[in-house]
């Protein structure tokens, strides 16, 4: 429905279900529809009262002028700032305050967030965020600082700062971390540029190719073609792993290193991982892990033992930290011994018992190497207080329990579908936090798509789809810790009824979803011609007239 300067009109009719009529208004029950803020706003309406003007005095001489012409004049919208006429209306909609917070709040409740539902998408660790982390960065010594006080006024800060980088320098195993990159895909290059001076200092500035696994996610080849590496692919095992052997025959005077998401993308423990580094180091090359996916080993497994010279860390994964629309990602880089000269600036140091900003190249004999700078500042400081609030929340215990309840609760959803769908790699054993599944076995002209839009009818946000490449129809899915075994039984029905509809055939899963605000749209089209700006039909209609 919407309203306009006319008042109140349906839009298009709906279709009833069965013998039930359609809503006139659009809504159902408590499923409100909502048009356009354009669409029911009118240059007339304000939710500010300005003040009225008493006299032409008030308006000026302009006023005045008019107001002798149109007696009108002064009761009209334009005339209430100060005797100021707009010489044409600048096509704003304007609201009541009651219309507006209405608008906005029917509109959030046509968001899916992860403090409405389940969030099921694979590679993104869209985990509870806890409302302690919430409370903490809150705090007025936190939340307002700013980058340039002076350092002896924000000693609270820096010691946050100071004390998360310790955390995440001890759960790696690493020698040093650059916590200012702002998310993973800047921590991936922060990570790449640091190799690229790594290998300029010892002049093998010529290495120029950059190994990527074919199941890497897409930000590993854009960062690296991003820093100015050419991109070469290396193959998967069956298994769903890297083709260690053919990584190996790769290797040369021309390779400056390799990056490998582990755990990996088809939810695989990358078991070789050592072996690899080292055949990386013999040639020459260094190493870069994507560690999105460190909330399935964090606290089990040391990235520093196993090889790796660089690694980012979400922040707003592993460690809880809103992202999505809820919030700013922070990607912190861990870095090798081999790496840490030529980390980024500035960090946090401690000096006696003071926190100091190390923001110079030259201000001691470890970082004269500095690439330079990531960020104009230091990071994303409400993202600190948050992800140091969780780590402290669970202590070390903690958190290694994180990584074994989300590896639990993987294959819990994993075993409880592998007879409904197709686990491809989940035949040879376990997965770590995330379930692969393919759509082999739907029924002809069925797809991944249709499975994801029938998941929205029972109430769910879509698993990932079609992603990593490497399985045809993927469907990705990743509980994390956060989630009840109630909550993995309601999604396991859910799924397997979905799934077992679009193996039967049953045509009314290629329109859905049916309950959702807008049915089956069409996607294509949407990112091929985007509508984004709204324009006025009346002009239109009347040309028409
Ligand atoms: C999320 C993710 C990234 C990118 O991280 P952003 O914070 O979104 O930039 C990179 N690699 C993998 C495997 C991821 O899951």
């Amino acid at each position: 429905m919407s309203i306009n300067q006319s008042g109140w009109r349906p839009t298009a009719p709906e279709q009833g279900k069965g013998n039930v009529p359609a809503s006139v208004t659009g809504n159902k029950a408590l499923m409100l529809e909502e048009a356009l803020i354009f669409e029911i706003g009118d240059s007339h309406t304000t939710g500010v009262d300005f003040d009225t003007f008493g006299s032409p005095a008030n308006a000026g001489a302009q006023g005045a002028k008019d107001a002798a012409r149109d007696p009108g004049f002064l009761r009209s919208q334009e005339n209430k700032l100060g005797g100021l006429t707009r010489a044409n209306p600048i096509g704003l909609p304007g609201l009541s305050e009651p219309e507006t917070v209405r608008h906005y709040t029917r509109l959030s409740r046509q968001n899916y967030g992860i403090d409405l539902g389940f969030f099921p998408l694979g590679s993104c660790t869209m985990k509870h965020n806890p409302r302690l982390n919430e409370k903490m960065a809150r705090l007025p010594g936190f939340s307002d600082v700013h980058p340039l006080q002076p350092v002896d006024t924000v000693q609270g800060a820096l010691e946050v700062i100071h004390q998360l980088a310790h955390w995440l320098v001890t759960l790696t195993g690493m020698t040093s971390v650059a916590m200012s990159p702002k998310a993973g895909a800047h921590g991936e290059l922060c990570g790449v540029l640091a190799i690229r001076a790594a290998l300029e200092a010892k002049g093998e500035g010529h290495r120029k190719i950059i190994l990527v696994p074919e199941s890497a996610h897409g930000t590993n080849p854009a960062t690296a073609a991003f820093a100015g590496y050419s991109v070469e692919d290396i193959p998967a095992t069956a298994e769903g792993r890297v083709d260690t052997a053919a990584l190996k025959a790769r290797l040369g005077p021309d390779v400056a290193g390799v990056m490998i998401t582990n755990p990996n993308t088809c939810g695989l423990f990358e078991r070789d991982m050592r072996e690899i580094s080292d055949a990386v180091h013999a040639a020459g090359g260094f190493v870069y892990c994507d560690g999105a996916n460190f909330n399935a080993i964090v606290g089990r497994v040391r990235p520093g033992d196993l090889g790796i010279d660089a690694m980012h860390i979400n922040l707003h994964k592993t460690f809880s930290t809103p992202h999505g629309g809820g919030g700013p990602g922070s990607g912190p880089v861990v870095f090798s011994a081999a790496l840490t000269p030529y980390a980024p600036l500035p960090f946090v140091e401690k000096q006696g018992d003071q926190f100091v900003l190390i923001e110079e190249e030259n201000a001691d004999e470890h970082h004269a190497g500095s690439f330079g700078r990531m960020v104009a500042f230091h990071g994303q400081m409400g993202m600190f207080t948050r992800a140091l609030t969780y780590i402290l929340s669970h202590g070390a215990d903690g958190l290694r329990q994180v990584s074994e309840d989300a590896v639990l609760n993987a294959n819990y959803i994993l075993r409880s579908l592998d007879k409904t769908l197709d686990a491809p790699f989940g035949r040879s054993g376990p997965c770590m936090h995330e379930a692969l599944f393919s759509d082999s076995g739907l029924a002809e002209g069925f797809s991944t798509i249709d499975v994801a839009k029938g998941l929205i009818d029972e109430g769910f946000h879509p698993m990932t789809m079609y992603f990593p490449l490497v399985v045809h129809g993927a469907m990705l899915v990743e509980p994390t810790e956060t989630e009840s075994k109630a909550a993995l039984d309601q999604f396991i029905a859910a799924l397997r009824s979905v799934a077992e509809r679009a193996k039967a055939g049953d045509a009314s899963l290629k329109t859905a979803p049916h309950f959702a605000p807008r049915a089956r749209l069409d996607e294509t089209l949407a990112a091929r011609k985007p509508v984004l700006v709204w324009k006025d039909p009346a002009p239109l209609a009347q040309a028409a007239e």
